[in-house]
């Protein structure tokens, strides 16, 4: 039966994130042939509406205020639930980002609906879906189904698969006004960590370093290898701990969560807390001098060798290609 679904949409530095588009598509996977109506909010955004557009979305909701032009999830909250009152979907998308994880719960407790949360696949079965998430930290996978109400998930970054990019797609923009008040948190300044280049979470490719990378330069050959490829600078929480790096790029169950396409550990031991953020990555590549290193359990292909070595020398023939 078709049914409306709302997508939540989310900007970073100026453009509309990549699992943004992902939601889209998993919106319109559930919606049946209903319609996906993309929510665009902030202060002053409609004119990032387009691509919602290009990757599938019918309509797009913008809301714009000064309360949100930082993230607050009672800003959020507000305009998300007079979108809901009025549209009435009977399924909603967000991407399993800090904020989905931040205010997908908020949203599903004020409608008293479920949440699946962390979805990595989904499949029609009969008139229901199937919504496939990892638990114990990605060690299995269960299959969900929601019976009753609305669908309400969140997606994992990297794992469902945009629509292609039309630009002859349009849609209905439609701007509305909804008043958002009486926030107790208010943002003043915004600090940022910054990453340079690909955001870790959304990269196709991660160079990943370990305790084996031994110091802060020792990740100059990884940045090298990682723009070569294209992908983004990981680490694990020993390179972390050891001052190597800074802690917005730790990969694991107390850091992110990364399926890139290709992922390579570079002198990581693959200790279980490691692995709880990369092993659901589609081609795992390690390094490491040690052959008995418990990485090399869950790697598509291992290199046993220094990785001064190996990896300048990866870079070098990637480079030629
Ligand atoms: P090590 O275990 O010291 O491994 C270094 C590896 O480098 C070794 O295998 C060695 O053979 C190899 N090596 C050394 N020199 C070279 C060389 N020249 N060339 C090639 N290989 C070389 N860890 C995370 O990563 N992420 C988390 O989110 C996380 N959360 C945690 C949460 C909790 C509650 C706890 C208790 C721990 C957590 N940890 C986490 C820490 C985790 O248990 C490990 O201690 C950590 O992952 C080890 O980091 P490592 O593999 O870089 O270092």
């Amino acid at each position: 039966m078709p049914r409306k679904v709302i997508v939540l949409s989310e900007i970073k530095d100026g453009s509309i994130r990549n699992v943004s588009f992902e939601a889209i598509a998993a919106g319109k996977t559930i919606a049946q042939g209903g319609e996906v109506v993309a929510l665009l909010l902030g202060e002053s955004v409609a004119h990032l509406a387009d691509p919602l557009f290009h990757y599938g979305a019918d309509r797009v909701i913008v809301i714009e205020h000064e309360n949100l032009r930082h993230y607050t999830s009672e800003g959020y909250s507000q305009a998300l639930m007079e979108v809901i009152r009025e549209e009435q979907p009977g399924g909603i998308v967000f991407g399993h980002t800090a904020l989905g994880k931040d205010l997908s719960p908020k949203i599903a407790t004020k409608l008293d609906s479920g949440l699946v949360s962390d979805v990595t696949q989904i499949e029609a079965s009969g008139e229901d879906f199937l919504f496939t998430r990892p638990i114990y930290s990605g060690k299995a996978f269960e299959k969900k189904r929601i019976k009753e109400g609305i669908l309400f998930i969140t997606i994992r970054p990297n794992n469902i698969p945009p629509l292609e990019k039309d630009e002859s797609r349009t849609g209905g923009l439609e701007k509305k006004n909804v008043e958002i008040k009486d926030l107790r948190t208010v943002i003043k300044e915004v600090v940022r960590k910054t990453s340079e280049g690909v955001d870790l979470t959304e990269a196709k490719v991660v160079v990943s370093g370990g305790r084996g990378v031994k110091s802060a330069e020792g990740f100059e050959p990884l940045k090298e290898l990682a723009a070569v490829l294209g992908g983004a600078v990981g680490a694990s929480r020993g390179a972390c701990d050891a001052g190597y790096c800074d802690y917005s790029l730790q990969i694991g169950q107390t850091g992110k969560v990364v399926t890139p396409d290709l992922y390579i550990a570079c002198g990581i031991s693959g200790a279980i807390q490691h692995l709880a953020g990369m092993s659901n990555s589609k081609v795992i590549v390690a390094i490491n001098k040690d052959p008995e290193a418990n990485i090399f359990k869950v790697a598509d292909y291992g290199i046993v060798g220094d990785l001064f070595e190996v990896v300048p020398m990866l870079t070098e023939e990637i480079k030629k290609l």
